[in-house]
């Protein structure tokens, strides 16, 4: 395949279905979005932002224009290399007790790294960037929470990836799998693989102790996921939650790697702890379908110890 930029190879993951020992369980598939440019699923969200954005005229290449997003996580990432290649100065806000590995990986990408005050709260970088846009009129900021195009990118490309991999090969979606950060995987790819499969579960995925529907919150480990509710997502829409604790998500990213040869970061260990629990509940000949939304390799520690949220002092951003 030859390319002319980056961005074209966006999409077109893998589905690799989990080897089970469990007699009986349903199948479980898991889309790897780490093979995305960028390494996770939110360049898919980065780049539709982007164009979607041009689309409505709020954007222009190489006008000048700053695209600005409090995100030092896997969004930041996608929207520094979308930057990149499609002609846009990035900026990323995040707090100040960010981790410098993760920061210099947006400036590797040419992106600038402004630091809010994490002493003003846990949203101290959304304050910073309202801050920032509110003073500067050529500050775009797109806002992945609160940006239709977010659910767009994985109705239009990941649902549809699933749906044209699954009716090659003449098979049916059962369940659809996904934790909820800001929502978008799970309704954009749910609702879309629903217009297929009309008798399809959506289920989410969220740590032991969170009642995500219920916008209950407890500090938790399994980062990417936890109770921010978007206006994307439509609870009714959602059949049924899983818990799943860190030990849980740990012991799937583990045994990923080592029985598989599958490198996932710790929100794909948790989804796919809860499509194997779903797995026995549903029996054999049904299949389960859920992502991987980033490499293990931002997590490397984990497959050693458990001490990785020790050192890494701001686990929220997504
Ligand atoms: N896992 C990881 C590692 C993530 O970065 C995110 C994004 N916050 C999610 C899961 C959740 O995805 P979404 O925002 O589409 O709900």
């Amino acid at each position: 395949m030859i390319i002319d930029n980056i961005l074209e190879f966006v999409g077109g993951t893998p589905l690799i279905k989990v080897k089970n020992n469990k007699m009986g369980a349903a199948n479980v598939y898991v889309k790897l979005e780490e093979y995305n440019p960028g390494g996770s699923i939110k360049t898919r969200i980065a780049f539709q932002m982007i164009l979607d954005a041009e689309k409505k005229g709020i954007l222009e290449r190489n006008s000048g224009q700053v695209i600005i997003e409090p995100t030092g996580g896997n969004t930041g990432i996608g929207l520094a290399i979308a930057g990149a290649a499609l002609g846009y100065n990035v900026v990323l806000v995040t707090p100040d007790n960010y981790s410098e590995e993760k920061k210099d990986v947006l400036k590797a990408f040419g992106a600038k790294v402004i630091l809010s005050d994490h002493t003003k709260g846990n949203d101290s970088h959304v304050q910073k960037t309202n801050e920032i846009v509110d003073e500067n009129s050529n500050y775009i900021y797109l806002n992945q929470f609160n940006n239709i195009s977010n659910p767009e990118a994985h109705y239009f490309q990941t649902g549809e990836e699933i749906i044209s991999d699954f009716v090659q090969y003449q098979n049916v979606v059962d369940a659809f799998v996904a934790g909820i950060g800001s929502g978008g995987t799970l309704m954009g790819v749910g609702k879309k693989l629903r217009t297929s499969f009309s008798e399809m579960n959506i289920v989410g995925v969220q740590p032991t102790g969170c009642d995500t529907l219920n916008e209950e919150f407890i500090p938790h480990k399994i980062q990417g996921i936890g109770a921010v509710l978007t206006s994307f997502v439509d609870t009714k829409q959602i059949d049924k939650m899983v818990s799943i604790s860190y030990e849980e998500a740990l012991y799937w990213m583990r045994y990923m790697a080592r029985e598989m040869g599958v490198l996932i970061g710790i929100s794909a260990g948790a989804n796919i702890a809860a499509s194997m629990k779903l797995a026995e509940e549903m029996g054999g000949n049904q299949n389960i379908v859920t992502v991987a939304p980033d490499s293990g390799r931002s997590y490397i520690d984990l497959f050693i110890t458990d001490n990785h949220f020790e050192k890494e002092k701001s686990t929220s951003i997504v």
